[in-house]
């Protein structure tokens, strides 16, 4: 056995504790990796892999990076799923007998990450937790270190934890080692998240006050697992985090995560960027917690009318005061991320610059609950109150630290004079040191008579007076004591100079290191505040995404939703929110939406791209918007309370799980059938398409009798299957709506707009047309479908015979020249012809 140095031995002990991390060994002014972690952070960081004597038989792989640029590299790792484990020396290395005592002080994973570019503005960090228990239900709980929010709940499915997972967008999941394999590959293979494992569950000591709301055992096993793994891997104290809030998935509006994709609520469908989701259009929040906070509503609209209503009201507040709006906005522009700067404070890494930003963000505190107030409104009066300018401490703050501090908190410069009466006093003695030196000069020169006498400091010598070689005669004998000879002079120290000097850096050196004390004081003192400045920042957030609905409403022109009892839903002049923005207001079409009791399901019939899925988004848009408190896209819109969305889509490709389009389609079906209610919403777009027609279309007609006849829920159907439109003969609460197209010239166009009834033909030719297909091609299809409605109409009559379809359309059944035959070119004729001669049974594919 190979028998290593000492301190390869203690990195080999210390590694063993964290295998599944990259451990950041301090060395000096560097990071070192050795053996396998060298070799594979050399290559993920693009750094080179050198090697060191270990005392074993062979060279240690090694690589390292500097201490000081190290952030970047943690970044790097952790943004890839990696984690990382920061070991440091933790005593001096002089006074240590043998290898330096290290320890890891944190271990970084992308669930905890604190700072830097991984960190969003607009965005949490969550890290979640999943536990199973026996009964086949699930503790979820969520936790953002960066803001100290804790979220729980119990789950009934493994399809519900998947949804809560897609709706906080975790990077990292604690589970028990026991989880079920089958599971993990699951979550890997869905969400490209980094799993972890923690097996210890009950709630750790110290964090009694913020699990007081949790009763049962099963949340309590499940918290505690999450916070078992933030104490082994965060190893401080966490002041910031907050108690925890247990919710409940059915107090929100349900949206499952394949309809929140379909909807592109957060993201695109094809970029998976925020641009051209409406999450982005709805985004006029000026503040990063503002932003956050609607993301987080967007993705839990509200089931209950009363809290609805309420944000309404505060947004048709806000539009109707434009000037108090506007000001709000400024002042919010003026407010720093406090969620998050109440978070570095407890972890003790804020430095005077963020201190200083706190003050800032406090200070516009005050004109804001004016501004709040003025709206002479009873909710804003509300809000208003709960707007804590903190007072005493930005006049701490205002005392102590200094307008523009040094980035650095141990290099002085950070608190005002008059804070601290030593301090006061170690900076007079430095302050007067130095203009007693300026002033030396002149006396000096006026001693010797020596015009170009100078006195100088560097950081070798200190302070020295500096005369020319031509005059060194001058200088009196024995006060001048020589330092330093140049080419042409010569420094000297006098005894006087020597003393100030020691004073002066002595007083220096105090001030700095009584700096930093009074400081990390300060620090301490502004820790005692994060709970006040935590609900602050949630009014603030609150604020924003009001301000922020009402600026877009108002710019779009969106109305206030009115909600019915009755299960009624009028829509006005709707319009697609995103579509709209992006085509302009002055092209979109809008279009009404009319449903009740008696017409609970709209079969949309029309040709493609005519615009059925964007009427049907818009319908699910604005059922949305409206459920989380904000304007709509209409002239008039009256809904029900939706308790859910599905949605099936158009090419929602699940290609990660490997499915095809079809199983997916009716696992989304599925989905919808099962769980829906008569206050559902369901949106279909042909569905049935991704299989043989008449396979697709008898399964099509069946979902739609069983959701009339089981579900009742308002249902959206589009299809291409005109055969269904007959559905609205025997099936009472079904109407069929299509969209209006016209032919001009023989070319269709579009209108986007919505009518009632079936659709009276299939463009789909000339769709084709559109597409510039050949013209003998499309000319071909026109003659096809002629004759199959022909055939259509005899088999209608009684007597028609039951020949099947196609064998009357052989490709050439015709032996005479046809009409359209007579007007070809002698070209296209003696195609035609050479076609015709083939024997298609000789062909080969
Ligand atoms: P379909 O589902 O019928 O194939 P889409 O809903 O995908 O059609 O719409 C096709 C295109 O038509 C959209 O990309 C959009 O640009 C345009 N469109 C749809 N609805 C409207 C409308 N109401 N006003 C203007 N343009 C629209």
């Amino acid at each position: 056995m190979a028998t290593y140095t000492p301190m390869i031995q203690q990195y080999l002990d210390i590694k063993a504790q964290y295998p599944d991390a990259f451990l950041f060994f301090r060395l000096g002014d560097f990071y070192e990796m050795f053996f396998d972690d060298a070799i594979k952070a050399a290559q993920e960081l693009e750094i080179t892999l050198t090697s060191r004597d270990g005392g074993g038989e062979e060279r240690v792989p090694m690589c390292g990076v500097p201490y000081h640029s190290a952030q970047g590299y943690i970044e790097q790792l952790i943004s890839k799923g990696y984690k990382v484990a920061i070991c440091e020396q933790v005593e001096d290395p002089k006074t240590a007998k043998g290898v330096v005592r290290r320890e890891v002080v944190q271990l970084i994973t992308p669930g905890t990450v604190m700072e830097g570019k991984g960190l969003l503005d607009k965005e949490n960090n969550y890290l979640a937790t999943v536990t199973m228990f026996d009964d086949g239900t699930y503790g979820f709980a969520y936790t953002d270190l960066s803001t100290g929010e804790n979220r729980i709940t119990l789950l009934a499915s493994l399809d519900d934890v998947m949804n809560e997972l897609y709706a906080i967008g975790t990077k990292e999941i604690v589970i028990s080692s026991q989880f079920p394999e089958q599971y993990q590959q699951l979550l890997k293979e869905r969400y490209d998240v980094t799993i972890s494992y923690e097996d210890e569950t009950a709630i750790p000591e110290g964090f009694t006050s913020i699990v007081e709301a949790l009763q049962q055992d099963k949340l309590k096993t499940t918290f505690g697992r999450l916070l078992h793994y933030i104490i082994r891997t965060q190893k401080r104290r966490l002041d910031h985090m907050q108690s925890v809030q247990v919710y409940q998935v059915d107090h929100y509006m349900k949206i499952d995560l394949y309809s929140k994709r379909n909807l592109e609520l957060a993201e695109t469908i094809r970029s998976k960027g925020r641009k051209g989701s409406l999450l982005w259009l709805l985004d006029e929040t000026v503040t990063a917690m503002g932003g956050r906070l609607l993301k987080q509503w967007l993705d839990r609209p509200l089931l209950d009318r009363k809290q609805i209503e309420r944000r309404l009201h505060m947004v048709e507040t806000l539009i109707h005061h434009y000037f108090e709006r506007q000001e709000l906005r400024e002042r919010l522009r003026e407010v720093y991320d406090v969620e998050r700067l109440a978070g570095r404070v407890a972890y003790g890494n804020v430095n005077a610059r963020d201190l200083i930003q706190l003050k800032k963000s406090l200070q516009q505190i005050p004109a804001l609950k004016d501004i709040v107030e003025n709206l002479s409104d009873d909710e804003a009066k509300q809000l208003a109150d709960k707007l804590d300018p903190c007072s005493e401490l930005v006049d701490l703050l205002e005392r102590s630290i200094q307008e523009n501090p040094p980035l650095s908190v141990k290099e002085g410069n950070i608190i005002k004079d008059g804070y601290n009466e030593t301090l006061d006093r170690y900076r007079d003695a430095s302050r007067n040191g130095k203009a007693w030196i300026a002033q030396l000069e002149s006396k000096e020169r006026e001693l010797t008579g020596i015009k170009s006498l100078k006195i100088g400091y560097n950081r070798v010598f200190g302070y020295y007076i500096e005369v020319t070689k031509p005059n060194l005669h001058l200088l009196p004998k024995g006060r001048y004591e020589r330092k330093q000879t140049l080419a042409n002079a010569e420094r000297f120290i006098t005894q006087e100079l020597k003393e100030k000097e020691a004073l002066i850096l002595e007083a220096e050196e105090k001030s700095i290191e009584l700096e930093y004390e009074l400081f990390v004081d300060i620090r301490e003192r502004v820790k005692q505040y994060i709970p006040r400045l935590q609900s602050l920042a949630k009014t603030i957030s609150e604020l924003d995404v009001l301000q922020s609905f009402a600026t877009v409403s108002e710019e779009r022109h969106y109305v206030k939703p009115q909600f019915s009892d009755n299960r009624e839903l009028i829509i006005q002049a709707g319009r697609h929110p995103v579509v709209e923005k992006v085509l302009g207001a002055q092209t979109y079409v809008p279009n009404d939406c009319y449903m009740n009791k008696e017409r609970e399901l709209l079969l949309i019939t029309g040709p493609n791209m005519s615009g059925k899925s964007t009427y049907m988004r818009q319908i699910a848009l604005t059922a949305i918007m409206a459920q989380i408190g904000c304007f709509v896209p209409a002239e008039k819109a009256v809904l029900p309370i939706f308790d859910q969305v599905f949605t099936r889509i158009g090419a929602a490709d699940d290609l990660v799980s490997g499915q095809s389009t079809f199983m997916v389609e009716m696992l989304e079906a599925r989905n919808a059938i099962v769980h829906a209610t008569q206050n559902s919403l369901i949106l279909f777009d042909e569905i049935g398409r991704g299989t043989s027609t008449y396979d697709g279309m008898a399964l099509a007609q069946a979902i739609i009798e069983y959701i009339h006849d089981h579900i009742g829920a308002k249902t959206l159907f589009s299809t291409h299957y005109h055969e269904l439109t007959d559905l609205e003969q025997s099936l009472a609460k079904l109407k069929n709506v299509h969209v209006r197209a016209v032919e001009e010239n023989g070319k269709v166009v579009f209108l986007h707009k919505i009518e009632e009834g079936p659709a009276d033909q299939s463009y789909g030719i000339h769709v084709a047309e559109l597409a510039e297909l050949p013209a003998s091609l499309i000319q071909r299809a026109k003659e096809i479908l002629a004759e199959l409605e022909q055939q259509e109409q005899r088999k209608e009559q009684p007597s028609g015979k039951n020949e099947a379809v196609f064998e009357q359309l052989s490709m050439f059944a015709e032996e005479q020249p046809s009409k359209e035959e007579s007007h070809l070119s002698k070209k296209e004729k003696k195609a035609l012809e050479a076609l015709k001669s083939v024997n298609l049974l000789e062909t080969t594919p």
